[in-house]
This record gives structure tokens, C-alpha cells and sequence, in this order.
């Protein structure tokens, strides 16, 4: 049907009644037009509505229309997944923009936007037989649900009676006057729609309950101010653009979180020259019921109020980047006038025990929790079941902070379990970093393609003709760790022209094919942007039969691919020619690094592929692997030394590797020779990606998705090139190139450590690598410090990235442009493609995030099991790298864990050594220098030097609230005894992991019985055990904790590592 075509409409008038912004009331008289076809968004309709987008589908009981009231309030509620056949009336939502303003408004645009959620709009007061006029003194609630009423009313005849139709209200005056009206159309309580229809669905009901009782205790507040009231919005804006005012993000001091906070200003809004970035907030009065990573606007208080930060040292100094020290001296100070934007989210809180003081109130129900992260304030949280959350972690969200109140009210969302347990703590963690890894829905599988033994997948004739065919012309070989099953990367290589000529050949998976833009899949990928990487776990991007199956690049099976093909010169290595496209591809040689690197060094090695041949065709296609790899490495030596001349950077070596057994366990860690076909695979990776980006970028100059390594700022660098100096090392910092060369001869030939705890700080130094759309910044900005390349993106992992599934489709959309096509779909803009970068970068900081806190989780849960005192698991060799004012960081290389030693404790005694080493607490001083720091006592002077060994007692420091963590308290300023290198390493790392998870499992199954476990998991626990094959992640994790990684650093470095594997 056309769009446009002359539907009958009426013209109305129909009268608002608006407030100003300065609170007049205004009338508004707007012309309304009636039509007579107003899509109805069903699959049921029988009257040919224009039902373009999102239908809600026919074999459902019913359909459920919610009451103004419900939609303003119980938005929470719609939003659950599971809630199928949702009409929301244009009425309600026009509502929920007057009443709750844009935020939440947005957040149901976004809501009926999602293909995920079973919901539509329908625009009710456009449609002729719905709209109702507003009569003489009817009020504005009764006519709005007279609107919503006739709006479900009309749906039940528009669909001739086939479905019924149910409203939902919490007003029960509304349900006496509507629920006898007609038949087929039901009007019941929230309430009754859950137990009815969602009994099941025990979260919703819990939410249900708690935002009632949220509601139910806001309209019995008091009235005494605890704060100043914010100022209106107008104000403010008119303050910010005078100078008065200043704005920007509030970040609290996670040390000092009740009294610190300080606001980053944004851009060079205000006039004010005298402020540096940032003005301090200081107590909370000032800080005027502001919550950290609230957008506020603050004014300055008159100088003689200005104050320092606090400059003592407290735990966590680790977190602290050199060069951005503390100062005392009294910085720009203001307080909180306004808040332009909320950003709250879900906070995990734990519920007080019953000994507590507050349990006096607990009559009222109202009960103050305390939030995981430091930085939150406790939430005020009012329920019933106070007695039965005691010491559980639960969601909650925060719903208003009044002037009259000195904690935000908030309500439960769901309880995770038991504080200390291992689920409840793995979950918290994923909540506080905003991730959310529900199971694949049944909807999202059923896009999937089948392949099973009755069904087997077979590539499409279709697609082989599109494709260039590369299963008979190409010899293609995978090489991974041991066990890999998701192979995302192939090679090939090949001479041609009678040896004039090489051809190199990557072949990644062709995820596109499979995953079409904007489907349920797509969606969902997108909003993980990455696969999650947890201790014991991991929460895969994409479903199985695609990450482990039908785009895992196996071998001896055909396989869609993305390749780029490389015609070089046989001598020079100069690229001729590059091909790229879509591919049909069958691995001859699924290879492990080892058994590659054997056959390269000409050793003996069984390739399993090949056992099944007679000996002369072995020896034949033996000898043409073994000639393909070394061509491979010969092309990849070439590659390196080419960026190793612009400056690339080898940050830390690999030092283990994991062995994996049949079931994908980890039995050991290998320490090994590092071998030279894991560069040479990775640097083929680092190739294929810098030819792709160079690809999309000079296709599409504004709208490409590439990744940017800023070079370090120099001042960073300070801690390292002091440390080294104290060892007698000179560090040069000018360049990538001088960095790299003088990192390189920095090397104790005693103390291997020295060199990767140099390489540690310089990683710290650096910034970290980030997505970005080419539109965005200028060309020279695009350079990759880290890589030494001047243009690079993520192309070779589109199993577990999201940006390489976004690579692949620009990719495939400038092989059309440069074929002289257009591209089918139209390109995301600039703008858009800027949006998908920073929330790629921002979901990948949280899994680096959650793998760092998750891995600390395991430590503690670990040592929390052991007595410091007696087990000898808890006294380690540490090394260490930094010196404090009251204490050293130390690292611990038996566990990869860090952390601070104090040398003056609480009650202002120093620890000082004996003849044998051995330290104790006497009563003394502490001096500070720059490589070393040293404790004065009646027992003697002791100096602690920066990168000498110790002894280190490790316990854990039990904040229940919070997560625990790690105490390492000196044993002696000697090294432990008993330091036997890698084998006792790698022995206690893979230990620590099993040993865990096998605690927990025991606990659970003491505390319920192992018959009724499985049926007493939760959904959500059910739900958080999506796969429990830590392979990959566990390698990945190793490298990064025995090379001393920083974990915000992680991801590029690993880049450098592993190649972008
Ligand atoms: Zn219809």
C-alpha cells in the first residue's frame, strides 16, 4: 500500500494544557487529525494496516494494555524480556515524556525500538474510533484512561475478537468502573496480570513488590530539608553560559568516598581562567545529594573556603598513575547547585545483619544497604522481607533523593544470594560493571543455522558461485594453542610465477554471513561487543553453533571465509597486489603452535592429519606443509623487521602457555622457549588488519571503524625511567623506536624479573587503545604508537569481538563500492559509527574490568580458605616495584598478584629486620627516598630497596560489604626460601582456579543437598553458567598476569603479544 494514499481524515482540535518552564499555565489549542488506518501491529489484522517494522505475534492469549499510571511507574516491569503481546498507548508515553522527562522517555522509545522486546506504540488518539474528546470537567487522569480504555477496547474489535484484550491499572477505582464494560476486554491489577499470566516470572514479582513499597513510603516522607534544593534547569543553563556555574562529571574519591569528590569540567565552558580541570567537592553537604558519574553544575566557594586534597596514603595506592600526584595545596572548591543529569544505574547492595544497630527501625521496614562500590552512598531501601535479605547482595535502583532525605530511597530489583559465595559474587561483579549476559533466547537460536547428524550444514551451491573457491587451489592450515575449538584465523601461503612471486593468504570467518545486520543475533552481539572472560568462565558473544562450529574454521570441513590474499615479490616482499573477498575454504591442517614449530626445526613430529596416508604421499604433503611454513615464517621475519624500523613495541614476553585436556581443562602451564611461529602468526594477523583498515579507510575516508593507539604522555613515564636508573639502566621515552631498543638492553642477567617489571611500567604509562570512526578525528591521530603502524583495526576476530563483525561489513561494503556497485545497505554515519566506538571501548573496559576483579575474587576466595599463620601457601617470594610513603608495592610472581606492603602500621610502629632478615613491628620511624625507603628502631636500620626481594605473608581482608582483598604483610626483607621458578608458578596458578571452584561446589552442595541443586538453581544462576571452558581465556589470563600487565592495559598489549588473535 502506498504511503501516501488519500485515507479519510478528520480534522479535530484538540486542547492542551501546558506548563511553562517557568511554571505558568498555558492553554494550546493544536489542530488533531483523525485518520482512519492507524497501524495496529499485529500479525492478526485482518484490515490491511500498514504494518511496517515490529508485529506482536498472533498465538498469544492475549494482548495487555497498560494504564497511564502503569507505564509511568512500573516501566521496570514492561521491560522484562518474557512480557509478550505489550500496546503502548501513545497516550501513555506522551505521559511519561511530560511527567518523568526525556530520560525515561527515551528509555521506552528504546523499549518499543528493540526487536527483543514484544512491544509496539500504537497511536491511539490519531485513530478515528479510539480518540476521545476530553469532556467538561473531566479530569486529566480520567480522560487519559478513558483514552487507554478505548484504546483496548478498540483493539479487541479491530481484531475481530480473535484475541483478548487485557488493561492493567493500580487504580482499583478504575478497575470497579471498567471491567464490566465489554466482554473480551479484561481490566485487572498488576498484580493479578503477574500472578495470572507471569507466575513464573518470580523476578517481575519481586520488582512488583518493591517498587509498591517504594511508592507506598514516598508519599509518607517528611519534611524537614537536609539539603539545599537544586536549582531550576533555566538557572543553570543561564549560570553556566555567564561563568557563573560549571559543569561536569562528578567522580568521587573511592579512598575517602564520604568526603571527597571532584568535578571534571567539561570542555572550556566557563570563563573562569584561574581553574585548572577540576574543582574539588568537598563533604556532603556540598556535594548536595550528588551521585558519582552524575553530569552536575557547581559553584565556587569564595577562596578562603578552598582545600587541598587529603594526601595520606591509604590502600589502592596501585591505581594511581605516576605523574598525577597529590597535592596539598588548596585547589578551586565548590558545592553542588544543580544536577543536569542523572546516571544511575543498577547497584548491587548488601543487606545489614541482624545485630546491627539499625534492626531497631526494622518496624518501619525501611532499611539502609550498603552499596559494593565505595563510592556510592547507602541506598534506603523499603521492603518486607528485611529479615530474610540479611547478608545477601541484592540489585537495587536508586528512584529519587529528596532534599528532606539524607540517603536516596531506592528499591529492590532482584537478590543475587549469600554475600561470599561464589555465585552471588561473580554476578555482583558483572552488575557493577553493567554487563548482562542473559542465555541466548529461543528467538535469537532460531535464527541460527541448523547443523546436526540428521541435518548436517552444507555450503549453499548459491553462495560457492559467489565466492571465489578456494578449496582446491589454496592449501589453508590453522594454527592455534592446543586444543583451540574456536578458530577464527587461517593462513595460506603459496609461490607462484615460477618463484617470482609469493602469495600470502588470510582467511578469517565469515561471521556476516551468518549474523545479518539488525537481527536479534546481530542485536545482541552488539550490546555484549565482546566475549567475557571470567576466572572459571566465560560468556561467549555469539551462540555456540556459530563461536565453536559453524564459523570455527576447522579443519577438513568446508567453511565460508573473509579473505585477504597478498601478491608480494618473491625477493623484495613488496605488495604487488591485494585481494580481497568472500571465500569458500576447507583447512587441510588444524595445527597446534608446538607441533608447527617442530616441523619447522626439522624435528620429528606426527601431524594427525596425515596418519591416515601411505608413506610416500605422507612424506610428499609433509614436505609441502613443512615448505608453507617456513615461506610463512620467512614473510613474517620480513613483516617484523619492518615495523620493528618504525618503532613497534615488544612490552612483555610470553612466558607459559596452558595445557589443556580433552575436556578444555587446564592440567598445567607450561613454561616454554617462546617459538617464533607465534609472532609469525600474529604478525600475519597484525597484516591482515592493517591492510583492512588502509582498505575501509580509503573507501570510506569518514566512516570507518578503526583503532588508534595515542602515543603516552612523557610525564608518565617518570616512575620508570627513575626505577631504572636506580638499577643503572637509561631509559629513553622519545620515541616508540627508543623506547622499545632501550627496553630491550635493560636486562639483569641475576634477576629476570627486572626486565618485564620495567616492561610493566611502561605499559602503565601508555595510553590505552581505542576504537574510533575515521570522521572523528584527524588522519594524523589514526597512528597505532603501540604497533608502529599509521593506520590499524580489528579484523581477524569477529567470533568473539563486535568491531570485527562491524570491520567485516564495512570491508564487504567497499569491495562492493570499489566493483563499482553501491553497497546494499546504507553505511552508519560518522556520528553513529563514533557512538558504536565508545560503547565498544566502553564494554571492553568493563571486561577488563571484570576479568581483573574477577581473578582477585578467586585470590581471596583462596587464601580466605588458608590460615596465614600455618599454611605454607601463604608465605611467597615478592618483588618489589614501587616505594610509598608508608610502604612498597609488591609484586607476588607464585600467584601474578599485586599489591601494597605497609612498613608503618595504624598504631605508628615500623617493621624493622633482624640479623637473619626476619622482620617485626617495633616502635620507630620511616624515611622515604627515591629507590628506596627504610625503618628506623631500637633493633636497627632496615632499607628496602626498590626491586629486592621479600618475604610476604598473604591474608585477606574480609570487608563484607565489599569485595575482599588482599593483604601482604613483610615477613622478611630476605627472599623466601623455597623460590623454585616456573614449575611451582604454574603448579599453584591453574590450582588456585580449581581449587576455588571446587570449594564452591562442595559449600553448595553441604548447604542443599547435591539431589535438589539443580532444580533449586535459580534462572539467574542458571542463567550466569552459560559455559564453563575457560581455555582461551585462561591462556590469555596467564600472559597477562606472569607479564605484570595492568589490566586497563591489557587489550592493546595483548595485541602485541598475541597479534590480535
Ligand atoms: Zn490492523
Amino acid at each position: 500500500m502506498a504511503p501516501c494514499c488519500p485515507h479519510k481524515m478528520i480534522k479535530m482540535e484538540k486542547t492542551l494544557h501546558l506548563k511553562s518552564s517557568r511554571g505558568r499555565k498555558v492553554r494550546v489549542v493544536r489542530e488533531h487529525y483523525l485518520r482512519e488506518q492507524v497501524p495496529c501491529y499485529s500479525s492478526l489484522c485482518l484490515a490491511s494496516c500498514d504494518n511496517d517494522g515490529k508485529v506482536l505475534p498472533g498465538d498469544l492469549t492475549h494482548y495487555v494494555v497498560p494504564d497511564v499510571g502503569v507505564v509511568l511507574d512500573y516501566q521496570e516491569i514492561l521491560e522484562f524480556r518474557e512480557l509478550q503481546g505489550i500496546i503502548l498507548t501513545q497516550t501513555a508515553c506522551q505521559a511519561v515524556h511530560h511527567c518523568k522527562g526525556r530520560r525515561q522517555y527515551n528509555r521506552l522509545r528504546n523499549l518499543l525500538k528493540d526487536p527483543r522486546h514484544d512491544c509496539v506504540l500504537f497511536a491511539n488518539e490519531f485513530q478515528e474510533f479510539s480518540f476521545c474528546q476530553r469532556e467538561n470537567g473531566e479530569s486529566q487522569e480520567q480522560w487519559q484512561t478513558r483514552c487507554v480504555y478505548s484504546a483496548a477496547v478498540w483493539y479487541y474489535n479491530h481484531l475481530a475478537g480473535m484475541m483478548a484484550v487485557v488493561m492493567i491499572t493500580e487504580n482499583q477505582d478504575i478497575i470497579n468502573q471498567y471491567s464490566n464494560l465489554q466482554s473480551g476486554v479484561y481490566v485487572i491489577s498488576v498484580q493479578e496480570y503477574l500472578q495470572n499470566f507471569w507466575l513464573e516470572l518470580r523476578t517481575a514479582h519481586e520488582l512488583y513488590r518493591s517498587i509498591r513499597q517504594a511508592l507506598q513510603e514516598k508519599e509518607s516522607e517528611c519534611t524537614e530539608k537536609e539539603f539545599t534544593e537544586h536549582l531550576p534547569a533555566e538557572v543553570l543553563e543561564a549560570g553556566i553560559k555567564s561563568g557563573r556555574y560549571i559543569q561536569g562529571t562528578l567522580s568521587v574519591n573511592k579512598h575517602r568516598a564520604q568526603t571527597e569528590a571532584s568535578v571534571r569540567t567539561e570542555g572550556l565552558t566557563n570563563k573562569n581562567t584561574e581553574l585548572s580541570s577540576e574543582v574539588l567537592v568537598y563533604g556532603n553537604k556540598n556535594r548536595n545529594r550528588a551521585v558519582h558519574g552524575d553530569v552536575v553544575v557547581v559553584e565556587l566557594l569564595p577562596k578562603s573556603q578552598w582545600r587541598g586534597k587529603v594526601s595520606a596514603l591509604t590502600e589502592g595506592q596501585l591505581e594511581e598513575k605516576n605523574g598525577e600526584d597529590i597535592q596539598n595545596k588548596p585547589m578551586p572548591t565548590g558545592s553542588v547547585v544543580g544536577i543536569l543529569q542523572r546516571n544511575w544505574r543498577d547497584y548491587v547492595v548488601t543487606f545489614p545483619p541482624r545485630e546491627s544497630p539499625q534492626s531497631q527501625s526494622r518496624n518501619s521496614q525501611r532499611i539502609l544497604t550498603v552499596p559494593w562500590d565505595h563510592r556510592i552512598p547507602k541506598i534506603r531501601i523499603s521492603t518486607q522481607q528485611a529479615d530474610a535479605l540479611q547478608d545477601h547482595r541484592v540489585v537495587v535502583r536508586i528512584d529519587s533523593w529528596e532534599s528532606t532525605s539524607l540517603y536516596p530511597n531506592g528499591h529492590s530489583v532482584r537478590v543475587l544470594g549469600r554475600a561470599g559465595e561464589l555465585e552471588t559474587e561473580v554476578q555482583t561483579i558483572l552488575i557493577e560493571n553493567c554487563i548482562h549476559v542473559p542465555p541466548f533466547s529461543d528467538a535469537q537460536l532460531r535464527e541460527m543455522p541448523v547443523n546436526s547428524p540428521e541435518k548436517p550444514w552444507k555450503v549453499d551451491p548459491s553462495q560457492v558461485a559467489e565466492r571465489r573457491d578456494l578449496r582446491e587451489s589454496h592449501l589453508v592450515f590453522s594454527i592455534d594453542p592446543a586444543g583451540c575449538e574456536d578458530v577464527d584465523d587461517t593462513l595460506s601461503v603459496c609461490s607462484l610465477a615460477g618463484g617470482k612471486l609469493l602469495e600470502l593468504g588470510v582467511h578469517i570467518a565469515d561471521v556476516t554471513h551468518f549474523v545479518a545486520e539488525g537481527s536479534l543475533t546481530d542485536l545482541e552481539a552488539h550490546a555484549r561487543a565482546t566475549t567475557y572472560y571470567l576466572a572459571d568462565r566465560r560468556y561467549d558473544m555469539l551462540p555456540a553453533i556459530l563461536s565453536a562450529d559453524l564459523c570455527s574454521l576447522l579443519g577438513g570441513v568446508d567453511r565460508y571465509a573473509m579473505s585477504v590474499l597478498w601478491e608480494l615479490d618473491a625477493h623484495t616482499l613488496a605488495v604487488n597486489k591485494v585481494w580481497y573477498g568472500r571465500t569458500v575454504i576447507r583447512s587441510s591442517y588444524q595445527l597446534h603452535y608446538e607441533l608447527a614449530q617442530a616441523l619447522l626445526n626439522g624435528e620429528h613430529a606426527e601431524v594427525p592429519e596425515l596418519t591416515q596416508f601411505v608413506s610416500s604421499e605422507k612424506d610428499a604433503k609433509l614436505a609441502q606443509l613443512k615448505q608453507a611454513l617456513e615461506m610463512l615464517t620467512h614473510v613474517a621475519r620480513h613483516l617484523r623487521a619492518q615495523r620493528d624500523q618504525g618503532g613497534a613495541l615488544e612490552l612483555e614476553g610470553v612466558e607459559v602457555r596452558a595445557q589443556l585436556d580433552n575436556e578444555k581443562n587446564i592440567t598445567a602451564l607450561v613454561p616454554r622457549q617462546p617459538l617464533e611461529i607465534h609472532e609469525t602468526v600474529a604478525e600475519c594477523m597484525i597484516y591482515a588488519n592493517h591492510w583492512v583498515a588502509r582498505m575501509i579507510q580509503e573507501v570510506f575516508p569518514h566512516q570507518a571503524l578503526l583503532r588508534q593507539h595515542p602515543p603516552p604522555r612523557q610525564e608518565f613515564f617518570s616512575q620508570l625511567v627513575e626505577s631504572a636508573k636506580s638499577k643503572g639502566f637509561a631509559i629513553d621515552t622519545r620515541s616508540n623506536k627508543a623506547l622499545a631498543d632501550s627496553l630491550d638492553k635493560a636486562v639483569d642477567p641475576q634477576d629476570s624479573l627486572l626486565n618485564r617489571l620495567l616492561r610493566m611500567m611502561a605499559t602503565q604509562a601508555m595510553s590505552q587503545a581505542m576504537y574510533f570512526s575515521t570522521g572523528a578525528i584527524p588522519q594524523d591521530q589514526y597512528y597505532h604508537y603501540g604497533l608502529a603502524l599509521d593506520r590499524y583495526t580489528h579484523f581477524t576476530s569477529p567470533i568473539r569481538r563486535y568491531a570485527d563483525i562491524v570491520v567485516h561489513r564495512l570491508l564487504a561494503a567497499a569491495i562492493e563500492v570499489e566493483s563499482g556497485r553501491s553497497p546494499a545497505k546504507a553505511l552508519a554515519s560518522s556520528k553513529e559509527l563514533e557512538e558504536l566506538a565508545h560503547h565498544i571501548n566502553r564494554k571492553n573496559r568493563a571486561a577488563q574490568q571484570v576479568q581483573k576483579v574477577s581473578t582477585e575474587l578467586f585470590q581471596c576466595l583462596y587464601f580466605k580458605e588458608r590460615d596465614p599463620h600455618k599454611d605454607q601457601c601463604c608465605v611467597a617470594n615478592a618483588v618489589i616495584y614501587a616505594i610509598r610513603d608508608n610502604g612498597v608495592l609488591a609484586f607476588v610472581p607464585l600467584y601474578g598478584m599485586k599489591g601494597p606492603a605497609y612498613l608503618k602500621n595504624r598504631e605508628g610502629q615500623v617493621l624493622s629486620a633482624g640479623q637473619d632478615g626476619h622482620c617485626e613491628w617495633q616502635s620507630g620511624s620511616v624515611r622515604r627516598y627515591s629507590d628506596c625507603i627504610t625503618t628506623m628502631s631500637s633493633i636497627g636500620t632496615t632499607t628496602f630497596t626498590l626491586f629486592c626481594h621479600i618475604t610476604v605473608r598473604i591474608s585477606v581482608q574480609s570487608l563484607r560489604c565489599h569485595a575482599d582483598s588482599v593483604n601482604l604483610e613483610v615477613v622478611s626483607n630476605r627472599p623466601h626460601r623455597s623460590v623454585t621458578l616456573h614449575q611451582t608458578e604454574s603448579h599453584s596458578r591453574s590450582q588456585l582456579v580449581q581449587e576455588v571452584v571446587r570449594l564452591a561446589e562442595e559449600a553448595s552442595q553441604q548447604a542443599q543437598g547435591k539431589a535438589t541443586r539443580l532444580s533449586k538453581l535459580s534462572k539467574e544462576e542458571q542463567e550466569f553458567c552459560q559455559s564453563k571452558s575457560p581455555n582461551l581465556y585462561l591462556l590469555l589470563e596467564e600472559i597477562r598476569e606472569l607479564s605484570l600487565m595492568d589490566p586497563a592495559m591489557c587489550n592493546h598489549s595483548l595485541e602485541i603479544v598475541m597479534g590480535s588473535k
